[in-house]
């Protein structure tokens, strides 16, 4: 495993940098705190899980073991618990797993990751493993496909909703089922709250996917998602990266996964696999092509060293890793959290793309952070480093509006929680609108969302507003 070696130490000031003159103010000494991004953790952690006590590294670090031990289905994620958590908690995960709209699927890298001393506020929990106590209700203007992914589909698991580009979903499955997910409405198996839309691997679905992307000239770059990429066979990585590659007027594809920030093991010893991937990015170099990875890290504790191996694997074969995070309560809501991660990613060279607003998804309103904390957190993460490992905060503008940048809307009313954004090269001329979760509002705001008369009003007076505002400039 890589060590301590690997992190480079700040220079030591030399001779060449003479005492500066009197006029300059000396920079004061860096604390260790700021370089916190560089102390990735090492070492055999899993081991402290009793159940992994005897897990050697070579079987940790094998992908295949990581699959086949993915923990879900209540008995197994008790067992694991047994003796780990208290138990207290562990009643809490039982109530909780029958109240939430996404399966339960966790690796043991992530499991492993996990404090367990404080299992509650740990934020790899928080994301996966759902409990009772912290289930809120969901704000009233929220809808099971709030994204209208599948009312921008022209076929089965293809979304094209801005102009050049389209989103394709080959699959529904992952190698994770995170609680947030947008797309609970067709990932992962039925649950007692949720019956799935079904979008399995079919070569002939895809084939009408490709078809319209085909037919439309416009489109120029496919964002390859699901479910989630890794969970694609080798072979159809490369027959779906190799086929639009070949359709004249795309020009750039990803691979969206999830997979490197919860099992980056796949990365370093599913070589069939990276094979493909990187045969489809040398193929795409070769035609002039961009082919990148898009990947998801929502917190600088699930970036390891070993996910340093795995990137460094990566960044090795010339491939572009960008990330994008959704914002989450008690995840990366508070604004060293969103420095240290984004620091963190750029330490083991993966871009800082986007934050996400966390979308209105059933059953997981804890998770929702206001829009004002999102302005906050990204007015104190610009300037830490890099413009281009500065990610762009957005709101994917529920009712299809697309992503909008967050400081960008028409109307943000503080005390209703209705923020109004416009998307002219996607949808002109209208008006989409965003709800801040009804536990950051005031007590007399959250009573008014639950009479139905006043909740019109709010919306029809922030849109007044919204409109007022279009109409002055
Ligand atoms: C996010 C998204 C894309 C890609 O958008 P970028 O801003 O280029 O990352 C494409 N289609 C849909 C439907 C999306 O949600
Ligand atoms: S990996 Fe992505 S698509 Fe899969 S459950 Fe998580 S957020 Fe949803």
């Amino acid at each position: 495993m890589a060590s301590a070696e690997n992190v480079p130490t700040p220079e030591k000031p030399t001779k060449a940098h003479a005492a500066p003159p009197a006029e300059r103010t000396a920079r004061p000494p860096v604390d260790a705190s700021a370089l916190e991004h560089r102390n990735l953790r090492g070492g055999e952690f899993w081991r402290e899980i009793p159940a992994f006590a005897n897990v050697s590294e070579e079987e940790f670090l094998d992908y295949k073991w990581q699959m086949k031990n993915s923990l879900y289905g209540e008995d197994k994620l008790l067992e694991l618990m047994d003796g780990l958590a208290p138990k207290a908690f562990v009643d809490d995960v039982l109530r909780g797993f029958h109240l939430a709209p996404m399966a339960v699927r966790v690796t043991p890298y992530l499991f492993s990751l996990i404090d367990w001393n404080d299992p509650l506020h740990d934020p790899i929990r928080t994301q996966f493993i759902p409990v009772a106590s912290r289930l809120t209700m969901d704000h009233p203007m929220l809808t099971l496909d709030s994204l209208h992914e599948q009312a921008d589909a022209p076929v089965a698991g293809l979304t094209h909703r801005y102009h050049d580009k389209a989103l394709f979903l080959p699959l529904d499955t992952c190698p994770v089922y995170c609680r947030f997910c947008t797309r609970s409405y067709a990932i992962g198996v039925d649950t007692d709250v949720v019956e799935k839309v079904s979008l399995k691997v079919s070569p002939k679905r895809w084939e009408e996917a490709f078809a319209y992307i085909e037919s439309r000239p416009e489109l120029e770059d496919i964002v390859i998602s699901g479910g989630d990429a890794y969970n694609l066979a080798f072979k159809h990585i490369e027959a779906i990266g190799m086929r639009l590659l070949a359709i004249p007027h795309i020009r750039r594809i990803r691979f969206a996964t999830k997979g490197l920030a919860v099992m980056p093991m796949k990365i370093l010893s599913d070589e069939r696999w990276l094979d493909a991937v990187t045969r489809v990015a040398e193929h795409g170099r070769k035609v002039h092509k961009q082919v990148c990875i898009h990947t998801h890290f929502n917190n600088p504790n699930e970036i390891t060293e070993i996910s340093r191996r795995a990137t460094n694997t990566l960044f090795e074969r010339g491939i572009t890793v960008r990330n994008q995070t959704v914002l989450q309560r008690g995840v990366n809501d508070s604004q060293e959290t969103m420095r240290l991660l984004v620091k963190r990613l750029g330490e083991v060279n993966v871009e800082a793309y986007y934050v996400y607003q966390h979308d209105m998804v059933q059953g997981v309103e804890d998770l929702r952070t206001s829009l004002q904390t999102n302005l906050d957190i990204e007015k104190f993460v610009r300037g830490s480093t890099a413009g281009f490992n500065t990610p762009t905060f957005v709101v994917d503008a529920p009712g299809g509006g697309g992503k909008r940048e967050a400081h960008s809307y028409e109307h943000y009313d503080r005390e209703t929680g209705v923020s109004v954004y416009s998307a002219p090269s996607v949808k002109p001329g209208q008006l989409f609108t965003y709800f801040d979760p009804l536990h950051s509002l005031s007590d007399a705001a959250r009573a008014d969302w639950k009479d139905a008369d006043k909740r019109e009003q709010m919306v029809q007076d922030a849109l007044l507003a919204a409109r007022n505002h279009q109409g002055q400039r």
